[in-house]
């Protein structure tokens, strides 16, 4: 009988499995100690969008980790396509992790005593804000713990050290929101679980330039910004700035380009997405189907 990979595939150890089988040790430092990093891509239509600027984030944070895997930059873009051509999905949420391994040494504290991993999988699409939510509008709050400094964690090396990020979400959801943004610890906008914020004014669309990832859907965002005559700015944003808005908007990989209705008691328009917000959100969708930074999938590589 053939495997099923229908729910997801995934590399591990040097093997494809079906997402099911896709394990990690507890001894594993990625687990003990979240010393792991990772990125995602998103495939849709059979095609990876923006494939060399995941991995080019990838490698950024596999160096600042310290963490070598042993696998070249050709190899993870054979993996990668392999992983969707097994599970035969055509929009699918993809993932590369490299975690720091389990220590060849019992008991050791040495993180050069472990062998570090390479891990890739394709599972269905996933949205960080559910598309009945981006409809109406996302209810953001602003977190009451800030977001950790960039002086213990450095937000543009992609991480799952998540607890500030797992506390606001506990916290908005408590209070009926959706999902909550973080300020840093002087006050400034970050980003959120999974995602770039931006604010619009006027013309200017705003995103925030400290404690938050370089996102490819950010970046994405401040390309498209000029052909729709809007100016593209990345720079500090108070929570002042936040209320003062027209709009509010956020980006990721898993879901797009997502705008937003309120932001705590703030409401913004007529409680709906913004026009602007929308008319990004359009385009970024309308240039993946004209091909924009789009790399096909060769589905036939899973037969080989
Ligand atoms: N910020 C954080 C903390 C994230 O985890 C992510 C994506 O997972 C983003 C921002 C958005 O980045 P991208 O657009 O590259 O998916």
């Amino acid at each position: 009988m053939s495997v099923d990979y229908s729910k997801g595939a995934a590399y591990m150890n040097g093997v494809y499995v079906p997402i099911s089988e896709a394990k990690i040790p507890v001894g594993d430092w990625g687990f003990t100690h979240s010393d792991v990093t990772y990125d995602v891509v998103h495939v849709t239509d059979g095609a990876f969008f923006r494939l060399e600027d995941h991995l080019d984030r990838f490698h950024k944070s596999l160096a600042g980790y310290r963490l070598n895997p042993g696998v070249t930059r050709d190899q993870m873009r054979h993996i990668l396509g392999r992983v969707v051509a097994l599970s035969g999905l055509e929009r699918a949420f993809v993932a590369m992790l490299s975690t720091r391994g389990v220590p060849r040494i019992y008991g050791s504290r040495n993180p050069m005593d472990c062998d570090n991993t390479f891990i890739a999988y394709a599972v269905p699409w996933v949205d960080v804000i559910k598309p009945d939510v981006q409809e109406r509008g996302a209810h953001l709050i602003v977190a009451s713990v800030p977001r950790i400094s960039p002086k213990s964690l450095d937000p543009t090396l992609k991480n799952y050290m998540w607890r500030d990020f797992t506390r606001g979400m506990f916290e908005a959801h408590d209070k009926g929101f959706d999902t909550a943004i973080l300020l840093d610890q002087e006050g400034f906008l970050t980003e959120g679980s999974g995602f770039n914020v931006f604010i619009v004014k006027d013309k200017k669309v705003i995103t925030p330039d400290r404690g938050a990832l370089e996102g490819v859907t950010r970046k994405s965002v401040l390309d498209i910004c000029p052909e729709l005559g809007l100016e593209p700015i990345i720079g500090p944003i108070t929570y002042a700035d936040l209320m003062d808005a027209d709009e509010v908007f956020t980006a990721t990989t898993a879901g797009g380009v997502m705008p937003c209705a309120r932001v705590d008691d703030r409401i913004y328009g007529n409680d709906r997405p913004g026009p602007i917000s929308a008319k990004i959100k359009e385009t970024y969708w309308r240039k993946h189907k004209e091909g924009w930074h789009m790399t096909p999938v060769n589905y036939a590589d899973a037969d080989n």
